[in-house]
């Protein structure tokens, strides 16, 4: 990874460089950015950077033996520790493969893609981990001019392993660089944060997102750039799981939804929860997320009927029809409701209840506007 590939971040990237050619590395930075940032990329070609052979101009070469071992997690100066399933008969060396092969196709992967992954709803860092990197790294001989080591997300640092890494960064090897890589850095003990170079990544603009895509994904309809970039809010991580699909996977499934709250049909309403409920969680998760942007999107559409054009063509129309029929606060009540629904999602609440009360409660909802045109209509024909 080259500080070229990551578009934006331009006045960190130039401040990391600094420190390179002053010679004031630090010990530790702690790059915290929401998920779907650039943080991780940073600290990858940050780590390309710091070792390249033959730099060129504010980035690495890209060509030399070190940055091309970087570009594939191999170079021996580089240890890479994530969360791992707290239990299992995985090696470390299967789990390095695993976690390293993901990270080069879906280099803005997410904590929660991550534990798709891992089939797992949670995931840890543990002592035995810090212990093992840091011996290595005491162990090996250097081959380039610093020692790496990254965490993804040292918020999974369970409390020794903490200690662990603590006790390391109050006594740092030297020309050791340790990258913290964090989407919750309140998650972290406070002697950790103080002890290290703290940056904040802010997520990418849509127009950064939209390069992105585009270097990714070539052979995309042209218009769809724009409409995932926007959907996307920032983070590339669900741009290229957008981008992934063939068409959006939920819009069916959501507009059919919709037009069953209207109608008040409950057989219909019943049906699809079970549905829902047959998906895995992560899918019943991206479904209401896809649900809670297009219902924002309507929103956008109702007070600024340009927005929609940069969306999908099916979505852009189910928005403006939709818009049609329902007002401005009962579509921030619908949002509310799905919100709330999304929270009890996350606390393993059973899908299908859960689904067949919102749709309820949406029902319910649309309804009050039905009525309210319905006596509006009766009491003019007075
Ligand atoms: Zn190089």
């Amino acid at each position: 990874m080259l500080f070229s590939e990551i578009p934006e971040h331009n006045e960190f990237k130039n401040a990391l460089i600094r420190h390179v050619a002053l010679g004031r590395v630090g010990h530790a930075y702690l790059l915290v950015g929401p998920p779907g940032s650039a943080n991780l990329t940073l600290a990858w070609a940050f780590a390309t950077y710091l070792n390249c052979t033959f730099p060129i101009e504010g980035d690495a070469c890209g060509n030399c033996s070190s940055c091309k071992s970087m570009a594939q997690w191999a170079h021996p100066d580089l240890q890479l520790l994530f969360p791992k399933k707290a239990t299992g008969t995985q090696t470390e060396a299967e789990a390095q493969t695993i976690f390293k092969n993901y990270l080069r196709q879906h280099p803005f992967l997410t904590l929660e893609e991550w534990l798709a992954v891992l089939e797992q709803g949670s995931g840890q860092i543990t002592k035995q981990d810090i212990h093992a990197i840091t011996q290595r790294i005491a162990i090996q001989a250097f081959i380039g001019p610093y020692k790496i080591i990254c965490i993804w997300l040292p918020e999974c640092l369970n409390n020794a392993a903490a200690n662990a890494l603590l006790k390391t960064l109050e006594e740092p090897p030297a020309r050791t660089v340790f990258l913290l890589v964090s989407c919750a850095s309140e998650k972290i003990i406070p002697t950790i944060r103080s002890r290290s170079q703290q940056y904040y990544i802010p997520p990418f603009s849509k127009e950064a997102i939209e390069q992105l895509l585009r270097k990714q994904y070539t052979a995309l309809d042209a218009h769809r750039y724009g409409a995932i970039a926007f959907l996307a809010e920032g983070d590339a991580s669900k741009a290229f799981q957008l981008a992934e699909q063939a068409a959006p996977a939920h819009f069916d499934d959501f507009s059919s939804w919709m037009r069953h709250c209207y109608s008040g049909n409950f057989t219909k309403l019943i049906k699809q929860s079970e549905s829902f409920h047959k998906l895995p969680i992560k899918e019943q998760k991206d479904f209401l997320r896809y649900a809670l942007q297009l219902l924002r999107m309507t929103i956008l559409g109702k007070c600024n009927p340009t927005v929609s054009d940069t969306t999908l063509a099916d979505e852009s129309t189910f928005s403006k029809n939709f818009g049609l029929h329902v007002t401005v606060s009962q579509l921030h009540l619908i949002i509310h409701l799905l919100n709330q629904a999304y929270a009890h999602l996350e606390r393993y609440a059973h899908a299908k209840m859960m689904f067949a009360n919102l749709s309820i409660q949406i029902a319910t909802l649309l309804k009050a506007k039905q009525l309210s045109i319905l006596g509006h209509a009766l009491s003019k024909n007075k």
